[in-house]
């Protein structure tokens, strides 16, 4: 029987959520290897960050799930990109703060699918999400510039902080008290 047209809409939107649900997962496996890595490089402090801006990925990740079970899909289970593995601090930054902004244009566009198909609910989690990617961007462009701009004088800062995030674990928009999941 050929599919309602409903059902086609509701087909496309959780085409455009599965799509931006891989690549949560993959920004979530990105994040903590940097973040294993910072850590191990003793750079605390942006460790830290690191694995919150994971966390936030991770409820993204889980957000997208929600909405396509309430329409009835099936959420992806596989991050299909590469990760990137052994990056320099100096090449982590801008390589973030890419993967951040090729983000926020891919959900600008699915949030159009969203809207196409009348799914407003699925617009409101895509602005929602997107807001926070910019304060993602932000954070990685302003950190790649320090480095960038004041080399070793700012690492040597950060070298030896501490990595630790404290036993709640917040998420990075959270810790910096934002965000209406906080
Ligand atoms: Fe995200
Ligand atoms: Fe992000």
């Amino acid at each position: 029987m050929a599919k309602t047209n409903r059902e086609n809409q509701k087909a496309k939107v959780i085409e455009v959520l599965n799509k931006a649900r891989a690549m949560e997962l993959h920004a979530i496996s990105q994040y903590m290897i940097q973040h294993y890595n910072l850590d191990d490089m003793d750079y605390g402090e942006l460790a830290a960050n690191m694995k919150r801006i994971a966390i936030d990925e991770m409820r993204h990740a889980e957000q997208f799930a929600e909405r396509i079970k309430e329409l009835g899909g099936e959420p992806v289970a596989q991050n299909p990109a590469k990760v990137v593995k052994g990056q320099d601090v100096r090449k982590i930054y801008p390589f973030d703060s890419g993967l951040e902004d090729e983000t926020i244009a891919e959900y600008n566009a699915f949030l159009e699918v969203c809207r196409a198909n009348g799914d407003n609910i699925s617009v409101k989690l895509f602005e929602a999400i997107i807001d926070e990617e910019q304060a993602h961007y932000n954070y990685f462009d302003n950190t790649g510039n320090h480095i960038k701009t004041l080399g070793d004088v700012y690492l040597s800062k950060i070298a030896g902080t501490s990595a630790s995030t404290g036993p709640s674990t917040k998420g990075f928009i959270a810790n910096q008290g934002g965000g209406a999941s906080a």
